[in-house]
């Protein structure tokens, strides 16, 4: 569950849940994803023809696009096996692909495009009702009752919109944007902290306690091997495709009849996910810990640091991680009443955290010096960690 921002007195979350189709609900499910599909392709031809005839033609608006539903639901019925307001929700989308691109002057957003059959990801997104029907059962427009992994948390919330996604890993989730009333503040502690963030350790506070990196590296690992797996087993069933073809037999293999390159892929996915999700219930326990203990949390403003490409694994992982910690401080600093402070990053480990004294900088390799000027013995980490907490003195960016 993600708090996502504060409107008035209420607050939008975010709610992600397990679904349990059976099998007619996942045969509907299937001619869901693709009618999305179909609206968008048969929209987008519409107005990329509209778009050659006469370029100086404003673009459809988005009600408009929702006027033309009714005559393509009647030329293909199978669309009102939709949720007729998801339909609305891919011309809203179409709009603002269309928008996007009109009013792009950098010249790099392109032209929306089609959506094929062969995306991984399937989904669509509604706005009708839907509500908890029992305990562990929702009911959802157009498939009726379904069986869902929890209803507890949908208490005293109102549901906004909806997704239903079909994952890689062959499991379905609903996605809900809620609305809720806003939780208490936490207690005041009278306690402020600087925090430097790392690759070994997450988390280094100026008060010397450091927090570690999520260690994800048996999945990762996994992942990495079912990821070499698949692309090996796909080149060799296209290879075999290819001699069928070159040789004319006359049932030639298709790609799609090699089972194994395609379980390497759902295996693949399964633990990419499994990672994905453990960092980041790590990272909100984590979030959470501090955001509890301390009312003032300083923090480098990392714009230039942290969006650096970075090709290196282990730094593209940290990278993520930083961003994700950084994002989750923000709102729940907001959620809980305390604040976050970030301040400019610069010499924040070259300067000696007791005297003041710039000794340059210093490899990474470094992990301990002593300053030349005072001969203050220092972990470079937590020195770095001291000189963030003590910049917010001096140059503030409440964020
Ligand atoms: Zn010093």
């Amino acid at each position: 569950m993600i708090f996502i921002k504060r409107r008035g007195n209420e607050c939008a979350k975010r709610i992600k849940l397990r679904l349990y189709p059976n099998q007619t609900q996942q045969d509907q499910l299937w001619q869901m994803f693709g009618n999305d599909r179909f609206v968008w392709n048969q929209m987008l031809a519409m107005m990329n023809e509209r778009y050659q005839n006469n370029k100086d033609l404003p673009f459809l608006s988005k009600f408009k696009l929702d006027y033309l539903l009714k005559p393509l639901k009647q030329e293909y019925p199978f669309l009102k096996s939709s949720d007729s307001s998801s339909l609305q929700v891919v011309n809203a989308s179409l709009y603002q692909a269309w928008k996007n691109f009109f009013n792009d002057k950098t010249g790099k957003v392109g032209k929306p495009r089609f959506h094929s059959r062969k995306y991984l990801k399937n989904s669509y997104t509604g706005k009708s009702l839907v509500r908890i029907a029992s305990r562990r059962y929702l009911k959802m427009p157009k498939l009726g009752y379904i069986k869902t992994s929890k209803t507890d948390i949908l208490k005293d919330t109102k549901i906004k919109r909806y997704t239903v996604v079909l994952e890689p890993t062959g499991k379905y989730y609903l996605s809900l944007q809620v609305e809720t009333n806003p939780v208490k503040p936490f207690k005041q502690t009278g306690k402020k902290v600087g925090i430097d963030v790392g690759v070994t350790d997450l988390a280094i506070l100026s008060n010397g306690l450091k927090y570690p990196s999520f260690d994800g590296s048996y999945y990762e690992k996994q992942a990495i091997s079912w990821q070499k797996k698949y692309s090996r087993r796909r080149h060799s069933a296209q290879l075999l495709c290819l001699q069928d073809k070159n040789r004319k037999v006359l049932n030639p293999r298709s790609l799609g009849s090699f089972l194994n390159w395609q379980k390497a892929q759902r295996t693949k996915a399964v633990y990419q996910a499994k990672v994905a999700a453990q960092r980041k219930d790590y990272l909100y326990k984590l979030t959470t810990h501090l955001v509890k203990q301390y009312d003032v949390i300083v923090i480098e403003d990392l714009k230039v640091k942290n969006l650096q490409k970075n090709h290196h694994l282990a730094k593209s992982i940290a990278n993520a991680s930083w961003s994700m910690f950084r994002q989750m401080l923000k709102y729940k600093c907001q959620w809980y009443g305390k604040k976050l402070v970030a301040v400019d990053p610069k010499n924040t480990s070259r300067i000696c955290s007791k005297c003041g004294y710039n000794s340059g900088e210093k490899p990474l390799n470094i992990r301990e010096w002593s300053c030349s000027k005072c001969q203050t013995h220092h972990d470079r980490d937590i020195n770095a960690a001291i000189n963030i907490l003590n910049k917010s003195k001096a140059c503030i960016v409440e964020l």
